[in-house]
């Protein structure tokens, strides 16, 4: 019993059997909403007056949960991306599942903060680092740790590559006149890794790949010969597992043995491709990538963990620490009690309070296996030639780039390709049939189809097929 004078008023229900009843109905719906996702369609326009809804005045008294949760089926519940339908190909998104999603919920019931001491949270974490060194074939001594995303990841490895170029140098030496390498496909956050740690885009060099999309060694090799002469100093190269244009897969192995050669932290950006790991027609693929000295990439994408699970692995677990621990009084590490078990996550990234990403993950690789996984991402890969050979098939579509993975890129011929193109895509979007994106290559607008949901099936591919043949020839 609350005592009224002096207790605050807490956020705990007064009534739990009526609160347990809401929750049960709340995860009833959820429930209801992904058995039921075929019969909606992907995508549908947010009307004004929903949209008009989210701007409503400040909250300052109490509403029933029942009735917020109301609000949520009306208004945020129909006018999602449309990502977890087996009819979304855009973009490069996961399709969530329901092991990853409890785990969400659970995780928000322990609320636990993942930045440091001791305590079963950081286990489950370290115990995904312990499966993700397994799977990638990194050593023990290797680092890792949840991050929002493959962007953040990215400039977090960037970062430890800066500081690694440094180390060792007199105190007055500064960052003036490091150079990074990348190809000239590699994702837009890397440039922007490269703002942000106050290097300039400029400093990223974008090297030209060849018909395959993939880095061109040679010209690699010749743009570091030239900028050494003209007195810069190469400290980073970024390979790509998958880029996002087409999926394409960098020769790992030969830029491991390059960044060796050239004494440059070699990096990759893994950011969906790296899982093709757990598929093991696929795996060949990557070899080298357990040469790289980091690893970026997104469990949210083709591991279909509920967003946001991306991750960094550092292969020099001590040169990873380096770049982000720092000495905090009230951060005050101990041998017993709760403030034991140091290094924390904390001493790996910029983030001191952190959620529970790792428990998402995990329940999702141990609810399924590896296994399952693998051959679901393999699955995908085999939709994407299912399409590619229906592309070729039709004198009206053409291919516009070399499937490697789970991409393809194709447009609708005719008079004015790219306004045609880009119709075709929005007529598909209102459709509610199938959500493909855009995105140029060459110069070229394309029709860019990421098969990366677990949902997606072969009628789904015949859809797409089906929509783009009937509006091409309406236009
Ligand atoms: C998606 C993607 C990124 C960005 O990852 P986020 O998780 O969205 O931050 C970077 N690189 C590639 C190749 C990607 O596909």
């Amino acid at each position: 019993m609350r005592n009224v004078e002096s207790d605050s008023p807490g956020l705990d229900p007064e009534d739990w059997p009526q609160a347990r009843r809401q929750a049960h109905r709340m995860l009833d719906d959820m429930l209801d909403h992904l058995e039921g996702l075929r019969t909606g369609p992907v995508w549908r326009p947010m009307p004004d007056a929903v949209r008009a809804g989210f701007d409503a005045p400040l909250p300052l008294e109490p509403t029933p949960l029942g009735r917020v949760h109301q609000e949520f089926l009306e208004q945020v519940l129909p006018y999602g991306t449309g990502n977890l339908h087996p009819g979304f190909m855009g973009w490069v998104h996961g399709g969530g599942n329901l092991a990853g999603m409890l785990g969400e919920m659970l995780a928000g019931g322990l609320n636990a903060n993942l930045g440091g001491r001791d305590h079963a949270p950081i286990e489950v974490e370290r115990q995904v680092l312990r499966w993700v060194r397994r799977i990638f074939g990194f050593p023990d001594t290797a680092s890792g740790l949840f991050v929002t995303g493959t962007s953040m990841a990215n400039f977090m490895g960037l970062l430890v590559a800066r500081q690694t170029a440094l180390a060792g140098l007199p105190a007055e030496a500064n960052q003036a006149g490091l150079v990074a390498y990348a190809s000239a496909a590699v994702h837009g956050c890397v440039s922007r890794a490269m703002d942000m740690a106050g290097l300039g885009r400029g400093a990223l060099r974008l090297v030209p790949v060849d018909g395959d999309g993939r880095i061109r060694l040679d010209a690699l090799e010749v743009a570091i010969a030239e900028d050494r002469v003209r007195g810069f100093r190469p400290f980073l190269v970024v390979g790509t597992a998958g880029t996002v244009d087409t999926g394409a897969v960098d020769d790992l192995a030969g830029l491991a043995d390059l960044a060796a050669r050239q004494r440059l932290w070699f990096h990759v950006d893994g950011a969906f491709g790296a899982l093709a790991m757990l598929a093991p027609n696929l795996a060949p693929l990557l070899v080298g990538l357990d040469r790289a000295d980091s690893l970026a990439f997104d469990f949210h994408k083709w591991a279909q963990v509920p967003y946001d699970a991306g991750y960094l692995l550092v292969r020099d677990g001590e040169r990873h620490r380096a770049a982000f621990a720092s000495p905090a009084a009230y951060l005050q590490r101990e041998s017993r009690g709760l403030a034991a078990g140091s290094p924390w996550p904390c001493d790996f990234g910029p983030d001191l309070s952190r959620g529970f990403r790792a428990l998402k993950t995990w329940f999702t690789l141990r609810t399924y296996g590896l296994k399952r996984l693998g051959a679901m991402i393999e699955g995908t890969c085999a939709l994407a030639r299912r399409l590619e050979a229906r592309v070729k098939a039709e004198p009206s579509l053409e291919l516009m780039a070399p499937v490697a993975l789970n991409i393809v890129c194709f447009r609708h011929r005719g008079q004015d390709p790219d306004a045609l193109n880009a119709r075709i895509v929005a007529d598909l979007h209102e459709s509610g049939i199938a959500a493909p994106s855009t995105t140029r290559l060459e110069g070229n607008l394309v029709i860019r189809a990421a098969i990366v949901n677990h949902r997606t099936q072969a009628r789904d591919i015949n859809a797409l097929v089906d929509a783009v043949l009937e509006y091409g020839r309406r236009s």
